[in-house]
């Protein structure tokens, strides 16, 4: 009998949108946040069978029947539990742990081995994030910074926002709480020098955890501090990103979701290309915003996207790749059903210039009046 961790089970239902999976079967139409369609497990005519992607779970009203994505494909395709959730990860080609390696005693030790090296990286992202926190409340440098980007304090605390300090003290403070070196190591917040010492990856950056929507911090955005010009001359990179490891894959998560996502206004996400795109309207009330991190919306992106809403208005800097990502998202958009805009930015060049250029006003009117419907 094969052994599933729950981390592997949770990996294939979000790979799953239900949606998605559903409508291979069952021909489904939208209503708000709800899909119906006819229920497939008792004969109807009229459609009691809801999906709802925001739950990522069925409901026939007529017969009772409800479940996951999971127990969806166990129904429809007659198949056991451990049976549907190979059929779902072949589907979203992930690769399960080789069935008989957790058979066996070594097996599936290897496996809480490493379910626990998972847990101790968020532990140390978790512990990482709160210290780059405080040092804005240390750092008047940082807090000039901010400032000078307008940022409020509610809004630094809403996003966790932080600042990694020009030394090595995250690893030595991460060390002082026990966590090991190569749990440390892994996350990329620390390296290791030829000589065999540890120290901070990210230094003097504005530090941006992401978050996934489950709220646990997968990763870090550091942004250097100082004007394009001056990074440019010293050949500074003006971000650095944490590195994919165990806990963290490019192209997943959505900068800002967890905070968005409870936003009244969800019917629409924004989304823009950066942090600062999302953390300025942010500041300036408008919170449906969020981050695709990277030049294009992937297709995993689109769909975590469409569990929260059916339209989204695409917003990204006004230069030739902005443009060309736009592009990619709009084609993306389309093949997953979600109805898709564009809202041009006037006399900015991406859309944290433009809410500091014209407040708070401008954008919503800009929404109103400006994006055109990318499908004609
Ligand atoms: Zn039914």
């Amino acid at each position: 009998m094969a052994f599933y961790s729950e981390d592997v089970i949770d990996e294939v239902k979000s790979a799953n949108d239900i949606v998605d999976v559903i409508s291979k079967y069952v021909n489904l139409k939208r209503h708000g946040t709800t899909f119906f369609g006819n229920c497939p497990f008792h004969k109807e005519k009229t459609a009691s069978f809801a999906v709802t992607p925001e739950k990522q779970i069925f409901h026939c009203f007529g017969c009772g029947v409800g479940g996951n994505v999971i127990s969806f494909i166990q129904k429809i395709e007659n198949l056991s539990f451990r049976e549907s959730v190979e059929f779902l990860a072949e589907k979203a080609k992930i690769t399960l742990p080789a069935d008989d390696k957790y058979t066996t005693e070594e097996g599936r030790e290897e496996l809480k081995i490493k379910e626990y090296h998972k847990s101790q990286m968020f532990a140390i992202n978790k512990e990482a994030g709160k210290f780059f926190h405080q040092n804005i409340y240390n750092s008047k440098f940082a807090q000039d910074y901010l400032k000078q980007r307008k940022l409020n304090i509610a809004t630094i605390r809403k996003f966790g926002i932080g600042f990694a300090l020009d030394d090595n003290s995250l690893f030595k403070y991460l060390k002082s709480k026990g966590f090991k070196e190569d749990d440390m190591l892994a996350t990329g917040l620390v390296g290791k020098s030829d000589r065999g010492n540890l120290y901070d990856k990210f230094k003097n950056r504005l530090m941006f955890p992401i978050f996934d929507i489950r709220g646990r911090v997968v990763a870090f955005g550091g942004r250097a501090i100082g004007s394009h010009e001056e990074l440019k001359e010293k050949h500074i990179p003006k971000y650095v990103n944490s590195p994919e490891n165990l806990i963290y894959t490019k192209g997943r998560h959505l900068y800002g979701l967890n905070i968005a996502k409870t936003s009244e206004k969800l019917k629409k996400i924004l989304v823009v290309e950066g942090y600062m795109d999302v953390v300025t309207p942010h500041s300036y009330g408008v919170s449906n915003v969020v981050a695709s991190l990277g030049t294009a919306l992937t297709e995993n992106q689109g769909k975590l996207l469409r569990q929260y809403t059916d339209e989204v208005i695409l917003s990204y800097d006004s230069d030739q790749a902005g443009q060309n990502a736009i592009m990619r998202g709009i084609d993306i958009l389309q093949s997953l059903g979600v109805t898709c805009k564009v809202l041009q930015m006037e006399d900015a060049k991406d859309p944290d210039e433009y809410v500091l250029k014209y407040g708070r006003r401008k954008i919503f009117k800009a929404y109103r009046q400006q994006y055109y419907s990318c499908w004609i």
